[in-house]
């Protein structure tokens, strides 16, 4: 039996602008077992990015309840909130945020600054980017790499504090075609080698035609969950 590393059960989200109210989550009850890789599809505004952000705990629903890892994280406060993010979840945003003055191998270390700096990170810093195919980049520059080069950072730069689980949204947006199939390749491929659960917001047909689960949104709710391969 695996165990679930992501439950959501009727998440409410409204968002206030003037006198607007707009209910952007409208109920979202789903789950994600340990070591899927589940791909969340659906037409844009209806909700997949507030909804990855509620799950990361960058964001609080209004209403409902979210387990990580078997743990009910929606009553924390925000120290609480922010340490279990920190030591659980990992993050690919469509655009990479790495930092420009910095080379490739301090971007990875970052989060790892931000924790507490042990030896074994450096080391496992470098582990990463060779995974991701930058042994030879390592001291580059965000500006000397290429936009794939500089996603596949932010792919290790996601996995340095090994977290349980690894949140994507759209990472492939500002990719030309080739570099955005490797990015999904290489995602693919940590998934099997480390076992992270991953939960990515994709309109690729080759990264949904791979994952374990299909999740698809419309209009603030799930309108559909199917497992469509197993783990291992
Ligand atoms: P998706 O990622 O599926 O395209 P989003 O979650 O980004 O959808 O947005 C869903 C809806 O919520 C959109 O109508 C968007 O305009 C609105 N929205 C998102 N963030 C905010 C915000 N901070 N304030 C007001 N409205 C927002
Ligand atoms: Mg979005």
């Amino acid at each position: 039996m695996s165990s679930i590393a992501v439950k959501t059960e009727q998440i409410h989200k409204t968002y206030t602008s003037g006198p607007q109210q707009v209910d952007v989550l409208k109920g979202v009850d789903m789950e994600v077992l340990s070591g899927e890789v589940a791909v969340i599809m659906g037409p844009s505004g209806v909700g997949k990015s507030t909804l990855l952000h509620i799950i990361g705990m960058l964001d609080r629903s209004d209403s409902g309840q979210l387990w990580i890892t078997g743990r009910d994280v929606s009553g924390l406060d925000e120290t609480a909130m922010a340490r279990m993010r920190n030591a659980t979840i990992g993050f690919v945003f469509q655009f990479h945020h790495l930092l420009p003055e910095f080379t490739a191998l301090e971007n990875v270390l970052i989060p790892a600054m931000l924790r507490d700096m042990h030896d074994a990170d450096e080391h496992y810093a470098r582990e990463l980017l060779g995974r991701v195919g930058l042994s030879h980049r390592m001291t580059h520059k965000p500006s000397e790499l290429s936009g794939g080069e500089r996603q596949r950072v932010a792919v290790a730069r996601a996995l340095i504090n090994k977290p349980q689980i690894v949140l994507a949204d759209e990472p492939t947006g500002n990719l030309d075609k080739h570099s955005g199939e490797e990015l999904y390749r290489l995602l693919l491929e940590l998934n099997r080698a480390l076992g992270q659960t991953l939960l990515i917001v994709t309109h690729n047909e080759h990264m949904a035609d791979n994952a374990h689960r299909l999740i698809t949104m419309d209009d603030g709710r799930i309108a559909g969950q199917k497992v469509i391969n197993r783990v291992g």
